[in-house]
């Protein structure tokens, strides 16, 4: 079974920066609070940095995050969660809307991206609901350099 997370408000660069990893994550800013607690089913896993809400949560399956800083932050998660590079699925999912992204042919996104990025890549997704487009340069080397940080 695929994980999936759920991040409170305060974590917002790191939840998505899951979702730039594959990975399904509900991000407490998305909706209201009282509807993201009431939509943590069990097998979602809760990430925060709220000593509150670990308190309350404690019986839950958690991940209480200690630094301030992404890298970490995002070790902390691989860590403890015990992430491989192997199952990271990268621009698998639609940063904004956290729905997978479908890939799209590359005429069809014709005048939708710019002219030089059309030009040079061959490779578009795009998400179903809110159409943006991704191309694997979209977050790829910022992406690449954070994944070789967290996995040596
Ligand atoms: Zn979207």
């Amino acid at each position: 079974m695929s994980l999936c997370f759920a991040v409170d408000r305060t974590l917002g660069t790191l939840a998505k920066w899951l979702r730039i990893l594959g990975y399904d994550t509900l991000y407490e800013a998305d909706a209201c609070s009282r509807e993201f607690y009431a939509r943590l089913e069990d097998r979602r896993i809760l990430i925060t940095r709220t000593k509150k809400i670990q308190k309350a949560f404690a019986s839950h399956n958690h991940v209480f995050i200690r630094s301030a800083f992404l890298v970490e932050q995002l070790k902390q998660v691989v860590d403890q969660i015990g992430i491989n590079p192997a199952d990271i699925q990268l621009f698998a999912r639609c940063i904004h809307c956290n729905l997978p992204i479908d890939e799209v042919n590359k005429n069809d996104v014709y005048g939708l991206v710019p002219d030089y990025i059309w030009q040079t890549h061959d490779a578009f997704n795009r998400c179903r609901q809110c159409e943006r487009i991704y191309w694997s340069g979209s977050h790829g080397e910022r992406a690449l350099e954070l994944i070789s940080q967290l996995f040596n």
